[in-house]
């Protein structure tokens, strides 16, 4: 059955992949978002890649009267929260402004979602509530572990939905708790676009892929791992966007709420992702062995079991599909402004 989507977030990353899974699975989406990181011109190509016209409104999820106005328009059956800031070294630098917009902001939203009656929520966490994981892969019942105020912003968030489920059991909230999604649209009209020099390493190597920096440093090359670099367990955001719409139909079926990890269950390490975009872009990658990054993780790998179970998630994109798909639209320039 089609259901009217509030989707916060939807022209970044991971919101505006979604946006398209949400669509081809039939429904009725509308997007708001401030664009404080995403680009305006992202509308025009989501309507390329769906052929369906885009209903995207500027605006930020901490003004009340702006999602008062939007509950009372669109009658909205469930909410996809994708609008947060992200950045662990940003947040280290102005904790503030991330508790503002992570926890003030989702809080004004449950507001405006408890007034007009809609009680359906899927939540955007991360692998980074778990800090340093005594196992990988991890289970869902590792405990919270904040290492940086983004990651306590997530916790809180986490929390704070907990109790609201526990007040009201029309509630069904899904919380998915990604790894490190990477990739991009297979179109090459979609994709991740950081302003700044990226954090990330897959952004980072497709910037040196491009030239557009000189090469790649390697953090670290003595951890515990197979070859001593740091190992994650890379998603595809096509994988994970279609995670999101197994995550509501769970909610409107059962009626229950979730709380599961997104992953492959598989890790791959730096080296190998150097490796495999080399492959992608058939280009030679620079790359230098560096210190170990500050308040770095060895590894990250999720347990995948309990999204199958519950979602019926499996991942179907591998890292070279990763890596291929972000090479096709770093390289589609056009696509970027
Ligand atoms: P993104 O920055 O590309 O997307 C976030 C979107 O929210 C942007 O379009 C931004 O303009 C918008 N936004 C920010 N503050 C807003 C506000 N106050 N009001 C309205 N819109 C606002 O990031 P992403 O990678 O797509 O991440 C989406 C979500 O997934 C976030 O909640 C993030 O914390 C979470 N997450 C991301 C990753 C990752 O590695 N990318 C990993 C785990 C979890
Ligand atoms: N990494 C690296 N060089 C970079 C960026 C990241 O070696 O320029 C490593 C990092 O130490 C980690 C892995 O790549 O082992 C993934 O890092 P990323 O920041 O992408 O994800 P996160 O650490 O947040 O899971």
């Amino acid at each position: 059955m089609p259901k009217r989507i509030l989707l916060t977030g939807g022209a970044g990353y991971i919101g505006s992949h979604t946006y398209v899974a949400l669509v081809e699975a039939g429904h009725e989406v509308v997007i708001l978002d401030n664009f404080v990181n995403a680009h305006r011109s992202v509308g025009g190509r989501l309507e390329r890649i769906t052929g369906k016209p885009v209903t995207l409104v500027e605006g930020d999820i901490r003004n009340a009267v702006t999602l008062a106005t939007l509950f009372a328009e669109h009658a909205f059956d469930a909410v996809v929260h994708f609008a947060a800031l992200k950045a662990v070294g940003e947040s280290m630098a102005r904790p503030l402004d991330y508790f503002d917009v992570n926890v003030g902001g989702l809080t004004t939203l449950l507001r405006a979602m408890e007034a007009a009656g809609c009680r359906r929520i899927v939540f955007s966490s991360s692998a980074t509530v778990y800090g340093v994981p005594d196992e990988a892969p991890t289970p869902e019942t590792a405990e919270f572990r904040a290492m940086n105020p983004y990651g306590q912003t997530k916790i809180l968030g986490e929390q704070m939905l907990d109790w609201l489920g526990q007040s009201n059991p029309d509630w069904a909230i899904g919380i998915l708790r990604y790894f490190n999604p990477a990739g991009a649209h297979g179109s090459a009209l979609i994709g991740e676009d950081p302003r700044d020099i990226p954090n990330n390493l897959m952004p980072f190597v497709a910037k040196v892929a491009l030239g557009e920096l000189e090469r790649i440093s390697v953090f670290g090359d003595d951890y515990d791992t197979p070859d001593g670099t740091g190992v994650r367990d890379y998603i595809h955001v096509e994988d994970l966007a279609r995670g999101h719409v197994l995550s509501l139909d769970r909610l409107f079926e059962s009626g229950d709420s979730h709380c599961v990890n997104l992953g492959t269950g598989r890790g791959y390490s730096v080296l190998e992702v150097i490796a495999a975009y080399k492959r992608a872009c058939n280009r030679d990658l620079p790359h230098t062995i560096a210190e170990r990054r500050a308040g770095d993780v060895p590894v990250y790998v999720a347990s995948a079991e309990k999204a199958e179970e519950i979602l019926g998630f499996r991942t179907e994109k591998g890292l070279d599909e990763m890596c291929a798909s972000s090479w096709k639209w770093v390289s589609n320039t056009g696509a970027h402004e």
